[in-house]
């Protein structure tokens, strides 16, 4: 008589609970045998920062995960306006065409969130695991040493840890991050108080003196959100920089806006006492792979590409590495050495083309400033407005994930991505 042996289950071990992890488990729940936990270091999932876009490619991998139903609340945001903060002039309106099935929005953090908690079962997750360190067990696997003692093996480890990763560090320990110079202050308020100091903060847009801006958006039927930003060389202040979601007085970010017409101001004063969050940015370089130790890490969002939120969706792309890494498993029955080399190939050249397009902006951007000579505030608010908007970024924000993903495995066969991959499983789960 045939006795059927089950192959053993994969396991993978993602770690970090942001979008991207949580992304991640969602859609690696889907795939035939693989046995996946989530470490996640804080005893809670917590959402630091106020509010997030959803523009149309993260709602296509939120519709490919079966979590877009889930996320009801937000602001649309069609209108996104531009003006001089000095004076209100305004310097530019784009009205966004919706070629997508779901309007653009803005909606808080904690929404996105609980909408992707929705669909994780509670038992995946085990809470106050700070990962360590990481050790290569060669055909054993991973093992994986966390903070309070106890460790851990998988055959995979994702790394969804965010920009500081853990994992990042173990194939590559000298990876550099370093502070870019800009500082983000974040905190919400109601948008009945901010429609009575300017009927025009109720509206998507960016007030801006020549090193900083403020922005207003409604995230919410009542509230609004405000991000006020500005650059500082890196050079003098990256010593006092490492901090991300910390609380800071009023009288620290409104010292950095003093410049702005009187009702941005008022804006920012009427924020509660304890409410501002400052966030440092850091940035580091391009990856030369998102997959190491002989395909047992793969990294996800901003492990992945430390960019510092430079392009506002970087949790879309943190849940778009987490479907295509899932679907790769899938297309080759859980095969690492086939899988993560057709992840790589998918997600990297996109990496890839975000480092060039940041490249090409600063660049362009310096020799418009060159070009004026001796440009006065308005010249160089109007060289940042330009800068900012100028390019076609459909590629990026109208990505369809799952397009990219079926024009991909019909490829396949074409252009086998290493000697190493061969066919796929028959059948690929839905
Ligand atoms: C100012 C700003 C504005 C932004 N605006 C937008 C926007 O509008 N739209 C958008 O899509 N994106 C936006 N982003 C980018 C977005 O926030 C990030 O790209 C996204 O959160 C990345 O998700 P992630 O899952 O990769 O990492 P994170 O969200 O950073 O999550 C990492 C998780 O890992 C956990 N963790 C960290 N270290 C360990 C460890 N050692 N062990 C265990 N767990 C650990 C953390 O606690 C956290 O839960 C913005 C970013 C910034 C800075």
């Amino acid at each position: 008589m045939a006795i059927d042996i089950a192959p053993p289950k994969l396991k993978v071990a993602v770690v970090g609970g942001g979008p991207g992890g949580l992304a991640t488990v969602i859609a690696l729940s889907k795939v035939p045998n693989i046995e996946v936990v989530l470490y996640e270091k804080d005893k809670i999932l917590r959402e630091v920062g106020a509010g997030i876009n959803i523009d149309q490619n993260t709602w296509n991998v939120l519709e490919l995960l079966g979590v877009a139903q889930s996320l009801t609340t937000g602001h649309p945001t069609t209108t996104v306006l531009n003006f001089d903060g000095r004076n209100g002039e305004e310097l530019s309106r784009r009205e966004l065409n919706e070629t997508g099935k779901r309007t653009r929005i803005r909606t808080q953090r904690t929404e996105l969130q609980s909408a992707l908690l929705q669909h994780v079962k509670p038992n995946f997750i085990h809470y106050g695991k700070k990962l360590s360190a990481l050790h290569d067990l060669g055909s054993s696997g991973i093992r994986l040493d966390f903070t309070d003692g106890s460790s851990s093996t998988a055959d995979l480890v994702v790394g969804a840890d965010g920009i500081r990763s853990v994992v990042r560090d173990a194939p590559w320990p000298t990876y550099p991050l370093k502070y870019t110079g800009t500082t983000i202050w974040r905190a919400l308020l109601s948008r009945d108080e901010l429609r009575s100091l300017d009927p025009r903060f109720d509206i998507t847009g960016w007030w801006h003196l020549p090193t900083s801006h403020v922005y207003f958006s409604p995230v919410s039927e009542g509230l609004s959100e405000i991000a006020a930003r500005e650059h500082q060389d890196p050079e003098i202040h990256a010593a006092s920089k490492s901090i991300w979601g910390v609380p800071v007085t009023n009288e620290s970010v409104e010292s950095h806006f003093s410049g702005y017409l009187p009702q941005v101001q008022e804006a920012l004063r009427r924020i509660p006492d304890g409410a501002w969050r400052e966030f440092a940015a850091f940035a580091g370089p391009e990856l030369s792979s998102l997959t190491a130790w002989d395909d047992k890490i793969a990294l996800v969002g901003d492990a992945s590409h430390a960019l510092s939120g430079a392009f506002g969706s970087g949790a879309g792309f943190a849940m778009e590495d987490g479907w295509v890494l899932a679907q790769s498993l899938a297309y080759f029955g859980n095969d690492l050495g086939k899988a993560l080399p057709l992840f790589n190939k998918i997600r990297l050249p996109y990496y890839a083309r975000m480092y060039a397009h940041l490249a090409e902006m600063s660049f362009k951007r310096a020799e418009k400033l060159r070009d004026l000579g001796t440009p006065s505030d308005g010249d160089k608010i109007k060289a940042k407005v330009i800068g900012d908007g100028g390019k076609d970024m459909k590629w990026m924000y109208e990505n369809n994930i799952g397009k990219v993903w079926e024009e991909t495995i019909r490829t396949l066969a074409c252009e086998p991505i290493d000697s190493g991959v061969g066919s796929p499983v028959e059948s690929l789960p839905t």
